[in-house]
């Protein structure tokens, strides 16, 4: 399982930062991707350390060893989206930040008091040529289903695109 960086308002600086998985799960047929990295074993996990110097893997303490979706919700399993580190290229902070999705999310547009939010440009583009089409295609894309019809209505159509546009085009 590869993980790409989600783009975050930093949290010390304000600008686009990258939130990191700290950790690859491999499974058995994965290939290993940096043989210098520590590794460890977990369920029918290889857990990679991918930043070792910074952080650790400490396996739960839950007996339950698979992954599951973001958000510390106190359930079995290891939470992805959760606990990782921030990079930002701009203040150059470098450390451990705990997640807080979608209030982080650097992309994110607040249409009629309900939050719109994307991982990163690429996602946030694939969201406003969706919104754009006045014929929709079906929400196939794995990317768009989340969209709460909310943001899809004629009625704000307009709206949404045009706050997106604003920043995506920035
Ligand atoms: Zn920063």
């Amino acid at each position: 399982m590869k993980y790409e960086p989600i783009d975050i308002k930093c949290p010390d600086c304000g600008a686009l930062a990258k939130f990191e998985e700290p950790f690859e799960f491999l499974s058995k047929n994965d290939v290993r991707p940096d043989e210098t990295k520590p590794t460890h074993p977990w369920g029918g996990w290889t857990v990679l350390e991918r930043f070792p110097s910074q952080i650790s893997w400490k396996a739960p303490s839950t007996s339950s060893q698979y992954l599951r979706g973001g958000g510390d919700t106190g359930k079995g399993g290891y939470p992805l989206l959760t606990n990782g580190l921030v990079q930002c290229s701009h203040c150059h902070s470098n450390r451990k930040h705990k997640l807080n999705w979608p209030a982080d999310a650097y992309w994110q547009w607040e249409v009629r008091g309900q939050l719109l939010w994307a991982w990163d440009k690429e996602h946030a583009q694939i969201i406003l040529n969706f919104v754009k089409e006045t014929a929709r295609p079906s929400r196939r894309l794995y990317s768009l289903k989340y969209i709460p019809s909310h943001f899809l209505s004629a009625k704000v159509r307009d709206l949404v695109v045009q706050k997106m546009e604003r920043s995506v085009n920035a």
